[in-house]
């Protein structure tokens, strides 16, 4: 009958990476979990092939009354979890400008938060061309297009004079440009801007002829490598100018294992208090009128987890040996594909690997042939290594690499 109105959506059939992981579960049924390689998911799974779930969190998460799930939550979050938010976010680094919190369900509210409130109706949002698929959903989902630059030049480094090209010819047609950057432990290649990358797009964007919305994603920055270096980009956003406004989206779901609960927030780092002040009042009103509060729940655990030093530290410690058990798998992967004659798209942490390659639906058929599952991208193939354990990252490296010599 044709009841939905499309409103310049492309609205898919199936979602690609849920079909994907049900045909995976289905031959782990069939085979068994050890003969199948599932590299689809974007959560942390153990070796043994289980959710990886922080036990300090789940203990924060039972010492709450039910109120703490029960009440309405403040439409931007308690006090608690906006200071909580500032201390996760920054870690030992401290912004000089005014900061503002405002709680998003997730790292995708904050995505969305941006475009409906830095955005008009019709605008272009500029981000890298190897990009998480759902930039391009949220910005048709309120009437955006999304543009990208190509994130690698040919020797594989950050494509800085692409960017600045691409923003060059947004400036000409808009007032105001939306650059998103996913970094560090970028979705999906892994890949972590360099300090000298972070000079380049400081100088583009301070150059640009028109304002420009500077948004960091960083929603796996906890998995990126030791706190303070994976930060050490921060102080450097200091010297953006008058007309560049900084925006953060910040997600609980990757950093206390807790995808499921909905937490984020979108952070400003604003010259002016006034600044500061509009992004409050545009974000908490768009937050009313599309999701209205979030999980009061998550909110109070994430508040509670950054006020006490001790709970925090086991937090933390948690994190890290998982995170370090990330780090080396990502390291196996890379050594077992060039040991094989393949490189990856640039790759320094995170939840995936990216293999570029011709026809990658056809590559990802043949790896599913022998039950191995990864997903196929417009240009490579993305291999969740956050979900297969360190032999499963040989066992693909070397399957991919078989294929693509
Ligand atoms: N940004 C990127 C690049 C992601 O891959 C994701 C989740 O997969 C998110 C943001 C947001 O995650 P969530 O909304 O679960 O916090």
């Amino acid at each position: 009958m044709n009841f939905v109105k499309e409103n310049g959506r492309t609205i898919p059939v199936a979602d690609k990476v849920f079909a994907l992981s049900g045909r995976a579960k289905e031959a782990i049924a069939k085979y068994g979990k050890d003969n199948v390689v599932n590299a689809t998911t974007g959560a942390l799974f153990d070796d043994d092939g289980n959710l990886v779930v922080l036990s300090s969190v789940i203990e924060a998460i039972r010492s709450l009354s039910p109120a703490d799930y029960a009440e309405y939550a403040p439409i931007a979050g308690p006090p608690a979890f906006k200071e909580g938010v500032k201390k996760a976010l920054f870690g030992n680094f401290t912004p000089s400008g005014f900061v503002n919190v405002s709680a998003t369900p997730g790292g995708t509210g904050s995505i969305t938060s941006t475009v409906l409130n830095f955005t008009e109706r019709g605008d272009e949002v500029l981000t890298h061309d190897w990009c998480w698929a759902n930039y391009k959903n949220i910005c048709s989902q309120h009437g955006r297009k999304l543009k990208t630059f190509r994130f690698f030049d040919e020797d594989g480094k950050f494509d800085a004079a692409d960017m600045e090209k691409q923003l060059g010819e947004l400036a000409a047609k808009q007032d105001q440009v939306v650059i998103i950057i996913n970094t560090p432990a970028h979705n999906p290649t892994g890949y972590a801007l360099s300090l000298e990358d972070w000079d380049n797009v400081i100088r583009i964007v301070n150059n640009a002829k028109c304002r420009v919305i500077l948004f960091l994603d960083v929603a796996y920055i906890d998995y990126a490598g030791e706190e303070d270096e994976v930060r050490a980009f921060m102080p450097k956003l200091e010297a953006l100018e008058d007309h560049v406004f900084l925006i953060y989206g910040y997600s609980a779901s990757k950093t206390l294992t807790a995808y499921g609960m909905r937490c984020g927030a979108i952070v400003c780092v604003a010259r002016t208090e006034e600044d500061a002040e509009e992004f409050r009042r545009a974000t908490e009103f768009s937050a009313r009128s599309t999701w209205s509060n979030c999980n009061r729940s998550a909110e109070t655990v994430l508040g509670k987890i950054y006020a006490d030093p001790e709970l925090r530290a086991k937090v933390d410690a948690e994190r890290v040996g998982y995170r370090d058990m990330l780090l080396e798998r990502g390291r196996v992967f890379e050594e077992t594909l060039t040991a094989n004659g393949v490189k990856c798209v640039p790759f320094t942490a995170g939840f995936f690997v990216t293999v570029a390659c011709d026809d990658p639906d056809a590559v990802c058929a043949k790896l599913e042939e022998q039950n191995i599952f990864c997903l196929a991208l417009a240009k490579g193939i993305r291999i969740s290594i956050a979900s297969i354990s360190k032999e499963k990252c040989v066992k693909c490296a070397e399957a991919i690499a078989a294929l693509l010599k």
